[in-house]
């Protein structure tokens, strides 16, 4: 049933603010709690569009659409869609790196579920305590491993919270179906430990067979919950990662965005920069600096492309190279390698820095995702400018501070020749009187298209192929205007058209793996569209 009055006003999801019309205001209690003009949404978005931009600082325009989202979420949503471009940094990369170190001190009121290692035996009951019955997206963090960050504990949330505004602004996934969850097992960070203001549990990390059971028990609390819910893993420790995504990825609907969403979208820009260059996929010698989730995952979707395209995957994987704090990744190197790095460990002599490995192996990309910023150096990007007529070079740390090198700066050092994309969003840059707009590799491309995809036909998993064929189709949809100033990606302003494009391909995909678990539909694009959550007025009277 309807709420009324104040009960109406505080409900985000049916809240329509000074909206609401004169019958509605009669038949439904609100005569007299809304000033007495009524003002349609279109007149709602100017005010807010407006009091965005008054404020300059990007916290204080995150806190304004984070009160937003928790007033009247049809506004929140609808700002993001007509201004995607100003809105997107800001809920999510680089602003949220941002909200989430302050998430004690700019905290106003709660927004999903926090799980504690103090919990254990009591999920489900939990779950029970959340007011909506139909959840089909749950983003879970455990703050171990946020942006380039590190360890937030659950200061954390800002990310679950974050992706699944994303999910719905950008694929039309109803808020009413999304669950942001943070699991606190403590944290390991000392700052936080002295942090007054902290919201967690005040204690290390658990780690070893608890947490493992904490993770069982949630999983299978969720799954009888929610049974067709999806989960997406996000910002786990990579010891976790891994192990967390492999032991669940049959068990319950589920992927990690870190791992696979952030190698889809970087293949999407090497797919993008190889149609400027003219280069072919299994021609690219592929060099990382950073050889976690993110750098694996991308050779492992690289390898995947290189072998659909005839390659053979020993050959494929001989074509990605790792330089991580220890140095080039090669069998020889002393210690024991982390499970993830293995198949990449090549039979080769050890260097030690990146300069001379760019030096030795000539790689005709090169891929920054370690965390460390200031990496790409001058002599660096002039080495690949030297060994290539246009080298492709991402730095895709985040958030803007731990960027590899700045767009600017790649330009710039390359004479223009680079092909460039970052993970945090950097301004267009003007050199010798041309326009460079450096890409943005942010898995906003990827995810909620996925997502949407995966729900829509009820999927019983989440395949590596899908992420494959969702890059396929964002590379795709850059058109000829994008690649006239070198950027491989389209402009966030199409976001939603490009999510509707990815998730028909996922739903076409999960069919074709007899995944599926609803109908093939006639026309799966027009189906997938009729699913998405436009952000408008219901008429309640
Ligand atoms: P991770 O912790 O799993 O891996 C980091 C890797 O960097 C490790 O292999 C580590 O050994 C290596 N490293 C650390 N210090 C180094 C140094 N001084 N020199 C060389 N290597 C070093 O983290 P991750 O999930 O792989 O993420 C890494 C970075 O990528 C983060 O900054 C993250 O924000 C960014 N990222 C970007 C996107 C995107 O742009 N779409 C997506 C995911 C992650």
């Amino acid at each position: 049933m309807l709420p009324r009055g104040t009960a109406l006003l505080a409900n985000p999801i049916l809240n329509k603010g000074t909206a609401f019309s004169e019958r509605e205001r009669d038949a439904l209690g609100l005569r007299g709690l809304l000033p007495p003009r009524v003002f349609p949404l279109k007149e709602q978005l100017q005010r807010a569009i407006a009091n965005f931009r008054r404020k300059t600082d990007p916290l204080d325009k995150y806190i304004f659409l984070s009160s937003l989202q928790g007033r009247n979420e049809t506004l929140f949503y609808r700002l993001i869609e007509e201004f995607p471009d100003e809105m997107i940094p800001i809920i999510y990369t680089p602003t949220v790196g941002q909200a989430c170190l302050e998430f004690g001190a700019i905290y106003r009121r709660p927004r999903g579920l926090y799980i504690t290692s103090k919990d254990k035996g009591h999920i489900a009951e939990i779950l029970a305590n959340w007011p909506q019955p139909d959840v089909r997206m749950i983003v879970v963090t455990d703050g171990e491993r946020i942006l380039g960050l590190g360890d937030l504990g659950a200061y954390g949330m800002g990310i679950p919270i974050g992706k699944l505004g994303l999910y719905t602004a950008c694929a039309g996934v109803h808020p009413y179906c999304c669950l942001p969850i943070t699991i606190d097992v403590g944290t390991d960070n000392p700052k936080l430990h002295e942090d007054p203001m902290y919201v967690g549990l005040n204690q290390k990390r658990l780690r070893g067979p608890e947490y493992d059971e904490l993770i069982e028990e949630f999983v299978q609390s969720v799954k009888k919950a929610y049974p067709k819910v999806l989960v997406q893993w996000e910002d786990f420790g990579n010891t976790n990662a891994f192990r967390i995504l492999h032991k669940y990825e049959k068990d319950v609907l589920s992927f990690n965005d870190d791992i696979q969403g952030t190698a889809s979208v970087a293949l999407a820009g090497i797919l993008g920069g190889l149609r400027l260059n003219g280069g072919k996929l299994v021609d690219q010698k592929l060099l990382f600096l950073g050889a976690g989730e993110a750098g694996t995952g991308i050779a492992d979707i690289f390898v995947e492309a290189a072998v659909q395209q005839g390659m053979s995957e020993a050959d494929a994987r001989k074509r990605c190279w790792f330089v991580d704090s220890q140095g080039l990744v090669v069998k020889e190197r002393p210690g024991k390698l982390a499970e993830h790095k293995v198949p990449y460990a090549q039979d080769a002599k050890f260097i030690a820095t990146l300069e001379e490995a760019v030096d030795v192996l000539k790689p005709t990309t090169l891929i920054g995702v370690s965390g460390v910023p200031r990496t790409f150096t001058k002599t660096i990007v002039e080495k690949m400018a030297q060994y290539n007529e246009q080298p492709i070079i991402f730095a895709l740390s985040n958030p803007t501070s731990k960027a590899e090198c700045t767009a600017e700066e790649a330009y710039t050092w390359s004479e223009g020749r680079v092909i460039f994309a970052s993970g945090s969003p950097f301004p267009t840059v003007t050199l010798n009187g041309k326009t460079y707009v450096p890409g943005q590799g942010n898995n906003v491309y990827i995810f909620p298209g996925v997502g949407l995809g995966a729900l829509a036909c009820e999927s019983k998993q989440v395949t590596n192929k899908m992420f494959l064929i969702a890059a396929q189709t964002l590379a795709g949809l850059v058109g000829p205007e994008d690649l006239a100033v070198r950027r491989v990606y389209p402009p966030f302003s199409k976001i939603r058209e490009v999510s509707a494009k990815i998730a028909a391909a996922v739903v076409e995909e999960c069919h074709r793996e007899g995944l599926a678990q609803l109908p093939k539909p006639a026309d799966i694009e027009a189906d997938v569209r009729a699913r998405m959550y436009v952000p408008e007025y219901q008429e309640y009277i």
